[in-house]
């Protein structure tokens, strides 16, 4: 039997980290064993999902590349199988009417937690032959075995045990005949042909319950694995105030999409010591099987650390258009600056998001408002001025304005002044980009341009001058 795995996200919010790794899960474990994954909808929910948050997470997914091969199914298409399945275990004796009112069930709950009993279903209309009260609302409930013991053995937790007398009779279908979770993940995940279903272990209390409902509907069991949960730095549960969870805010601040695959498939899994998988590398090595026990907890800064990796190792002319396109974004044409390309050669090695990237471009497209205040301080006083305006000299006889040619001047004028390359680079940087940081300077020049280079160096001597007019 080929695999078949599934990834069915609830469209209540974008996709955040934990959904797109047990999605990369499924989607690693289909291919790998040349399989297929579905990608189901579970928008039954109608108060909380929404065509936006399906929007987002299909994005999402695009923009990871986790393709799905089926689907996308959306649950609220199959209410009518949903409705045939209630039928048949009512018609089965596996499900039955509850006519119970909330104050009755509040009332029972109310005494089992008194005598410290766990609240639960009494079964009042389990067995009974109560006088259907018609025309009150009834919700229908899973006949769950009274005896006898759910086991499961899950791929990543191992042998799961769970006494039916643990378990309520579950409402399958609500006032209004809406199916809930339970019932349509079952019905769908027999009719999609489901064989493995990874899943975040949030859900595992679910799986006994659905057991129940598979054997009574006479299905062959899914293999289950339940995939720890992500945790924050400070061992809580992952979530908003630990900072960016959803997939498109990574891509948002400049993230590669292999650099957040990459960080994913490890968080959770691991292969040795091997920090570096390519998606070959991740569709041969990984199986459900190696998936860690224990939860894993997010660091940024190795996410950030493999991005950089990820960066230094792409496409030049892909990074190229992205950055035009980042830059396009904030309002920056290339007109009048350097090829997007010379660019990126430059900066890629210094960079750990591709927003660092544009923020290290800025100055070399449109001139900057500011100088960097303790830069400026620093490094734009008057024992700059001499050098500054020689080397403007120097600068302004150059023909051809290559890195070679700006050196050049730079070293002419070290000798010629007997200083060090420090006493005029650290000026330089700050007339040339307002900051004391740059690539190496004849480079970053030679991006800027002689005009606008020239430009920045008469404003900086203007700005020295004004300094010491303002504090003679
Ligand atoms: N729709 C569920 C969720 O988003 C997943 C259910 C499942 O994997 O069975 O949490």
């Amino acid at each position: 039997m080929s695999t078949v795995t599934r990834f069915p996200p609830s469209p209540t919010g974008y996709l955040h980290v934990g959904g797109a790794r047990t999605a990369l899960f499924n989607w690693l474990y289909a291919r790998k064993s040349g399989g297929e994954m579905v990608l189901r909808i579970e928008d039954t929910d109608l108060q909380r999902s929404s065509q936006e948050a399906i929007d987002v997470i299909l994005e999402a997914m695009k923009w990871l590349g986790l393709t799905w091969n089926q689907g996308p199914f959306y649950q609220t298409k199959r209410f009518d199988r949903y409705g045939e399945i209630i039928k048949k275990l009512l018609e089965q004796g596996d499900a039955y009417y509850c006519r119970c009112s909330k104050e009755r069930l509040e009332e029972v709950r109310e005494k089992q937690r008194a005598n410290g009993e766990k609240p639960r279903y009494d079964h009042y209309c389990r067995d009974s032959n109560h006088v259907m009260e018609e025309g009150l609302p009834a919700v229908i409930r899973f006949r769950n075995p009274l005896t006898g013991t759910v086991i499961f053995d899950d791929v990543v937790r191992g042998k799961v045990e769970i006494d039916n007398s643990e378990m309520d009779d579950l409402i399958i279908a609500r006032t209004d005949g809406s199916p809930t979770y339970n019932l349509t993940v079952v019905v769908d995940d027999i009719d999609m042909g489901i064989t493995h279903v990874i899943r975040g272990d949030d859900h595992t209390n679910n799986t006994p319950r659905q057991i129940n409902i598979f054997h009574a509907l006479k299905a062959s069991l899914p293999t289950f694995a339940h995939v720890p949960l992500i945790l924050g730095k400070d061992g809580q549960r992952l979530s908003k105030r630990h900072g960016a969870v959803s997939v498109l805010e990574y891509r948002e601040i400049g993230i590669l999409p292999e650099a957040l695959l990459n960080y994913l498939i490890r968080l959770g899994w691991s292969h040795g010591d091997q920090e570096i998988f390519d998606q070959d590398e991740m569709i041969e090595l990984f199986d459900i099987s190696d998936i860690n026990k224990s939860a894993a907890s997010f660091d940024m800064e190795k996410l950030l650390w493999l991005n950089q990796h990820y960066i230094k190792a792409a496409d030049q002319q892909r990074l190229a258009k992205v950055l035009a396109k980042r830059l396009n974004k904030r309002g920056i044409g290339l007109c009048g600056g350097p090829e997007a390309n010379e660019v990126v050669e430059v900066l890629r090695d210094r960079v750990q998001t591709l927003e660092e990237m544009v923020d290290g471009a800025l100055y070399l497209y449109q001139d900057f408002d500011e100088y960097d205040e303790n830069a400026a301080k620093k490094h734009l006083r008057p024992v700059a001025s001499d050098l500054l305006a020689s080397l403007s000299e120097k600068l302004a006889a150059i023909d051809e304005w290559e890195a070679d040619a700006i050196n050049q001047s730079i070293e002419d004028l070290m000798a010629e002044k007997d200083v060090k390359l420090g006493k005029i680079a650290q000026p330089l940087r700050v007339a040339i980009s307002g900051a004391s940081a740059t690539p190496p300077i004849d480079v970053t020049m030679k991006l800027v341009g002689k005009e606008r280079a020239l430009e920045r160096i008469s404003r900086a001597l203007k700005f020295i001058e004004q300094r010491v007019q303002n504090n003679p």
